[in-house]
């Protein structure tokens, strides 16, 4: 469990990785802005805020993978990973945009 700041175990971030590799086409997971095998799970859990939502401020829990060699930054929703989250935020729903509205707008 997170401690209330967000940091993670050792165990936690070896779980956070295990799960993102099982998820991933290339077992290396290469960064996608410079292409080098060197990415590695933060030790502290991240959030991506949503601003003001039906009167609330919204936002979800996010573990953050950083690249070693340029910085590049990814999140992974922790509700998404089936891992838990920073526990001053509460898992938002939503219902997922539909692929072929994507496909209209970018055709
Ligand atoms: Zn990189």
């Amino acid at each position: 469990m997170p401690t209330q700041d967000g940091t993670l175990s050792v165990e936690e971030i070896s779980e956070i990785a295990r799960i993102i590799n099982e998820r991933v086409p290339d077992p290396n997971d290469p960064c996608p802005n410079c292409h080098q095998l060197a990415s590695v799970v933060m030790p502290y859990l991240g959030r991506v805020d949503l601003g003001w939502v039906d009167g609330m401020m919204r936002g979800f829990s996010t573990a953050i993978t950083i690249c070693n060699h340029c910085g590049f930054v990814r999140h992974f929703s922790t509700a998404h990973l089936g891992v838990e989250g920073h526990p001053d935020l509460v898992p938002i729903t939503y219902e997922p945009l539909e692929t072929s509205g994507l496909e209209a707008k970018n055709g």
